[in-house]
Order: structure tokens, then C-alpha cells, then sequence
């Protein structure tokens, strides 16, 4: 019997993420615009950047999500009914929406899909019956939450159901956490949250970093969410690197594909991601509550990212364009991700500047010229493969 696959929905933290997200395979991506987004330090899209990621999403048959996820005051219900407008003459695919009187308020305007964010850390039944009644189509459940529950929620609600997939945690219920507002006056549910809870702290004379969270990795339960019958999954990151979303998307890509082809999994991808920069990986809440093992005591991420640039051009039979974005030189060997399958290895043995001079090196922030290779597209990530 076939499975049920859940949608795979990614973070567009930039119009460039957004289409390198939806080319690696996700369903969805999940983007804010200028204002009512809960990051104010990512790129948040301009009105034309949400039009023009709508329109390479569509022409694909994938998802945009736009994220309005902030509590706000009346005065400021009254600023969000314009854009609330124009998201519905670009027909974006759903609204995430944390605060139930901006819920309310879209709905009094508009016939947009409303998804719940997580934000609004909803983690039972009950809670997620309200919002049926009031006509919310999906629910992203709190991260606290397991898939056990969360089954739960949907057979006795019959919603839409989303869960975190991959990514940072947050240590507190999603957001609703008040370090960073008392130790640096910025507030998390208003888009400021400057990740206190990754510091070292000291209590009684022990210095730890005691609420620094693993990252979640669920990649080795894609079986059992698929036989649970989740309806997406999210990657978190909307400020994680291009690198990262695009080994993240195309590893869980793969992973649910081969679930929908072969009814098993392809675990080829699962050492993809740990080539990123990532913390140590634990399972979250999806399976087993999380534990004091759930630390992060290390404090720092300790890898390198090895992301040597990104393909502009692939003109056939004659160059590859890379826009260089670590340096690398001739003899280093370059690993490229194809948006579907296995890595392609080359050794760089001859390299030319954007003009067609020969050059030795590629510096970083510059565009050179490799030979062309009928496997490897524009919009390819380039891994280095750095010497001992
Ligand atoms: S400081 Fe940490 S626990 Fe608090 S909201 Fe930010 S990520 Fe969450």
C-alpha cells in the first residue's frame, strides 16, 4: 500500500533561498515580509520579492507560505489590512499566524488559508479544536510535542498537521521565553531574540551551557511519520546559510522519495547532514521526551562550513560560472550537489577569470570560469574539499 507523504516545507530566509530550496525539493517554503515576521535580522522579502517567489514557486506547483507571526496591539492590526490585500491578489498558498486576534482579523478580511504557527505553542486536541472552530486550516504544533500526539490531535480534529522536522530548538515553548527581553532588552516575540539560552551561565559555582539545546535531526523516523500520516514537515532556519537549506531539503528529498517509490528508506543522504554546520543531533520530542541529554554542552559549533560557491551558469558545451563564495585554487578538488543524486567530484585543473584568462586561484566574492559539465546546473551548491 502506498504511503502518505508528507509535504516538505522549507525557510526562505532570502528570494535566493527560496528558489534554492524549492530546486533541492521542497513542497513549501515559509517566508516573511518586511513587517509582522518574528526575525527581524533575516532578509525579509519586499512586496515585489514575494511576487516574484510566488511566481517561481507556482510555475513548479510549490507552496508559498507567508509568516505574520508577531502578537501585535490594535493600532497595529489596522497597518497589516493592506498587505493582508496584496497577499490575496498574489493568491499566496496560506498565512502562518501565531496571535488568535490577527487570525481573527485576517479572517474578517480575507479568504486566505490560515496555518498556526508554532508560536502559538499548540500541544493538544482541545486547543487545536478551537481552532477548527474558527477556521484555521493547519496547525504547526509545538515543538514539544510528540508524533504520537500529534496523530492524536488529527484523528480527533481532522486538521492538517505540521511538524519540525530539522533544525535549531528553542529551549523554552517556542518563544514564549523572556531571557533575551531581561538580558538585553529584545524581545523574542517581536523578532528579537538573541539566543540567551545558548550562553554560558554559572549556578552555584558550576559554569555550564545549561539550556543550550542539540538540534533536532528526524530523518531516521521518515517511516514512521509517513505511517502517522503528518502532513508536512518543516525545516527551521530562515537565517541559515544557502549550503545548509540545500543539503537539509535535499536530503529529506530524498529520503521521502524513496519512501514513496520503494516503500523504504534511502539512508544514503543521513551523512550529508553532518557535512553542515550543525550541532550535536538528538531526536527532539518526536519520539521520547527530550532529556538532560538534549544538552548542547559544547557551546560552539565546532565545524567549518566548506561551501566553495554556487553556479550561476551552466552553458552548455562550453563553461561552468561559479560565483565564488570561499576561495579555492587549481588542484583543489570541488564537490557538486545535484539537485537530485549522488555528489560530483572535480578536480579544478584549469580555471579562468570571468573574462577567459587563465587564473590560478578563485578569490572569494569573485565569479570565475571552470570547464563544463553536462551533470552539474545552474543553481548547483560547490563544496571544497579541504586539504588536511
Ligand atoms: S533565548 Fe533561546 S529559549 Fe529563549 S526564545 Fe530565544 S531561542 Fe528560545
Amino acid at each position: 500500500m502506498a504511503l502518505y507523504i508528507p509535504e516538505l516545507v522549507a525557510p526562505g530566509g532570502s528570494l535566493e533561498k527560496l528558489k534554492m530550496a524549492i530546486l533541492y525539493g521542497a513542497d513549501a517554503v515559509y517566508i516573511a515580509g518586511e513587517n509582522f515576521g518574528l526575525r527581524t535580522a533575516a532578509d525579509n522579502f519586499s512586496k515585489d520579492e514575494i511576487l516574484r517567489g510566488i511566481e517561481f514557486a507556482h510555475c513548479r506547483s510549490k507552496k508559498i507560505y507567508v509568516v505574520i507571526n508577531a502578537f501585535l496591539h490594535d493600532k497595529e492590526l489596522g497597518e497589516l489590512e493592506s498587505f493582508i490585500e496584496f497577499l490575496s491578489q498574489v493568491k499566496v498558498d496560506a498565512v502562518v499566524v501565531s496571535d488568535f486576534g490577527v487570525i481573527s482579523y485576517i479572517k474578517k478580511i480575507s479568504n486566505l488559508n490560515i496555518h498556526l504557527s508554532t508560536q502559538n505553542t499548540c500541544l493538544n486536541s482541545y486547543a487545536a479544536s478551537l481552532c477548527k472552530e474558527i477556521g484555521i486550516n493547519r496547525i504547526v504544533l509545538g515543538r514539544e510535542v510528540s508524533m504520537e500526539e500529534a496523530k492524536i490531535i488529527k484523528d480527533q480534529t481532522g486538521l492538517e498537521m505540521e511538524m519540525f522536522i530539522h533544525g535549531s530548538m528553542c529551549m523554552s515553548y517556542s518563544g514564549n521565553c523572556l531571557i533575551s527581553n531581561y538580558v538585553f532588552n529584545r524581545d523574542s516575540n517581536r523578532g528579537g531574540c538573541k539566543h540567551s539560552c545558548r550562553f554560558l551561565y554559572q549556578i552555584d559555582g558550576r559554569r555550564d551551557y545549561f539550556y543550550s539545546s542539540k538540534d533536532l535531526m528526524g530523518f531516521e523516523f521518515l517511516l514512521k511519520i509517513c505511517h502517522a500520516k503528518i502532513d508536512a514537515l518543516k525545516i527551521e532556519g530562515r537565517m541559515k546559510t544557502p549550503h545548509y537549506l540545500a543539503t537539509v531539503v535535499k536530503a529529506y528529498r530524498a529520503g521521502l522519495d524513496s519512501l514513496k517509490e520503494k516503500n523504504e528508506m534511502d539512508w544514503s543522504q543521513i551523512g550529508e547532514l553532518n557535512k553542515i554546520q550543525t550541532r550535536d543531533y538528538f531526536g527532539g520530542n518526536l519520539m521520547t521526551k527530550a532529556t538532560e541529554e538534549s544538552v548542547f554542552s559544547k557551546g560552539k559549533i565546532d565545524k567549518a562550513e566548506d561551501i566553495a560557491g554556487v553556479v550561476l551558469e551552466a552553458k552548455k558545451g562550453e563553461h561552468l560560472l561559479i560565483q565564488v563564495k570561499s576561495a579555492f585554487e587549481k588542484f583543489d578538488h570541488l564537490e557538486f550537489l545535484p539537485f537530485r543524486g549522488e555528489s560530483i567530484m572535480l578536480e579544478v585543473l584549469h580555471m579562468m577569470d570571468a573574462s577567459g584568462q587563465p587564473i590560478d586561484a578563485g578569490k572569494t566574492g569573485s565569479v570565475v570560469k571552470l570547464p563544463y559539465n553536462p551533470n552539474i546546473e545552474s543553481g548547483n551548491i560547490v563544496r571544497i574539499k579541504r586539504k588536511k
